[in-house]
């Protein structure tokens, strides 16, 4: 912030994103009697990763009734999986029930971010002007933007070029030659949509995933009544969905042993809807299962057998003109490229924006990599909250179980702050290092580091620095409150006495 540049307005909290984190900070501030708070949010409406993507067959694969907020039931999930245009409406009535639209500020991109030690606070430069704010959540998304690769060749290409997260919906993809490349959660929910339409389609694999059969249905008209008129049965199958899967974390965190079951399973998954054994080898992963994400579909392999589709086992290393050129040597000829590949996680893009107390960047304190305290705050960031932070994400559950986690910690963070009469909390570096520490120990076991794969939850170092190596009931149990041993008081500096 320039000497010039006026404040646009200070608040007490200051919320940058509204997804799922976002919204769900704003619900428990105004539950917690903040009223004084803003939502920063770079694009034109709420629903983060439920707005941005929107690409053909987009939904989630957490069961409905479990990927949605515990204290925002709807009796009117219309499938087990529900589809994205559900999803985001579901968020925006969560604006409108929880009365947030007065705290929204759309077109707002937090562009920078200082701690403003004289003044104890967060200074916020945005494309509307600066905020300052007393205490910064960031629930920017572990998965809001869009990781494209940087190869030769492809500002050239002369066709049409977008990621899953950024679909076209004006550009036809009838009757086009089409590479998706990437072969992760959107890819192979894109795949089976488009692949009746395209003339040709080129699909780009580096690894194959492990597939399971996907128990999606419609949910009847009598079940919904039911949930509608008794809630206690919604929150029984919310409780049932969750033990299933509280069970199946032992598995891969402590024993990756135990899913040898479940990769025969996904293995017969393969065999039954593949039948030519060249494709089949291509499509059997050489890691355990469970390493990379867990997929959920009953239409992807069926797409695959079909004559018009190329399964190229292999990386897109190049495109020449409008060729699309293979690690392996291989040609084809597209229309269109359809980047399924994923998003800056371990490098998060906010990270090079907000600027701790001693003038260094989030990014250079991660540049070992991504590292909090009980996946919230970070030391020489002082009242800096993250929702969705380092080794919050999960592989096999519902991230609105862990969002529900880090909101009751910062509740607690707020009142304590309030009670501790300080300006702000700063995370000890010590207390910062043992929670890491501890969190890396028990990531040692687990079947994400050592099931022969490298997945997007290692960092360039090979670390995890995404996952919790733990259950959901694990991790509540760790945010229910703040210890303020792990805590230094920050007192806002004595005004210098002016002297005449
Ligand atoms: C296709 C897809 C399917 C998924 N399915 C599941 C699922 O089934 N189950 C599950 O548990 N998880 C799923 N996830 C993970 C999902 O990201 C989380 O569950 C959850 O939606 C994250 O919410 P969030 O609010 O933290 O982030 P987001 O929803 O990404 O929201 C972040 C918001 O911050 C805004 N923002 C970012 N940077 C700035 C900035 N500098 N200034 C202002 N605003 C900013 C973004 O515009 C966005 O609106 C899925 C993710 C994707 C991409």
């Amino acid at each position: 912030m320039s000497g010039t540049d006026t404040v646009v307005q200070h608040v007490r909290v200051v919320v940058v994103g509204s997804g799922f984190g976002g919204l769900g900070a704003a619900v428990r501030l105004r539950q917690e009697g903040v009223t004084d708070f803003l939502v920063l949010e770079r694009a034109g409406s709420v629903g983060g990763t439920w707005r941005d993507n929107s690409y053909p067959g987009c939904a989630c694969d957490v069961p409905s009734h479990l990927y949605s907020f515990s204290f925002a039931p709807n009796p009117d999930w219309p499938r087990t999986f529900s589809g994205q245009p559900e999803i985001r409406a579901y968020l925006e009535r969560i604006a409108d029930r929880f009365q947030l639209r007065p705290h929204l500020r759309f077109d707002h991109e937090v562009q920078g971010a200082r701690w403003d030690a004289a003044a104890s606070r967060w200074e916020l430069s945005t494309s509307q002007g600066v905020y300052t704010a007393d205490v910064m959540v960031a629930a920017c998304g572990p998965l809001s933007d869009p990781s494209v690769p940087d190869l030769p060749g492809l500002a050239d290409f002369p066709g049409k070029v977008f990621h899953s997260a950024r679909w076209d919906h004006d550009y036809d993809l009838a009757g086009k030659r089409v590479a998706v490349v990437g072969t992760g959660a959107s890819a192979i929910q894109i795949v089976p949509m488009i692949q009746p339409k395209v003339e040709r389609l080129v699909l780009l694999q580096r690894t194959p995933p492990w597939i399971m059969p996907r128990m999606d249905r419609d949910i009847t008209s009598a079940e919904r009544r039911l949930y509608r008129r008794v809630p206690a049965a919604q929150r029984a199958l919310r409780a049932a969905l969750w033990s299933i899967r509280e069970s199946q974390v032992g598995a891969f965190v402590k024993r990756p042993g135990m899913l040898k079951a479940a990769q025969a399973l996904a293995k017969r998954n393969i065999d039954k809807h593949i039948k030519d054994p060249a494709l089949r080898a291509r499509l059997t992963p050489d890691y355990s299962f469970g390493c990379k994400r867990v997929l959920l579909s009953n239409t992807y392999y069926p797409a695959l057998a079909q004559p018009n589709v190329d399964l190229v086992a292999s990386g897109l290393k190049e495109v020449r003109g409008s060729t699309v050129v293979a690690a392996d040597g291989t040609e084809h000829e597209v229309d269109a490229i359809i980047f399924g590949t994923g998003f800056h996680v371990t490098d998060m893009p906010i990270g090079s924006r907000i600027t701790g107390a001693a003038g260094r960047t989030l990014g250079e304190e991660w540049k070992d990599g991504m590292a909090a305290l009980r996946g919230s705050t970070v030391s020489g960031f002082p009242n800096l909250l993250f929702v969705i932070g380092p080794n919050t994400g999960l592989g096999n559950s519902s991230m609105v179980l862990m969002i529900e986690s880090q909101l009751n910690y910062l509740a607690d963070y707020l009142r304590r702050l309030d009670a501790s009469g300080a300006a702000a909390l700063d995370a000890t570096p010590e207390a910062q290092r043992r929670w890491n520490a501890e969190v890396q120990r028990r990531m040692a076991r687990t079947v994400w580091n050592n099931g022969g794969c490298r997945s997007w939850y290692l960092d360039g170092n090979g670390n995890n620095t995404v996952l919790w190596p733990g259950t959901t009931a694990h991790f509540r149990r760790e945010t229910r409150s703040v210890d303020l041993a792990e805590y230094d008081l920050v007192q806002t500096p004595a005004t210098a006495p002016v002297t005449v």
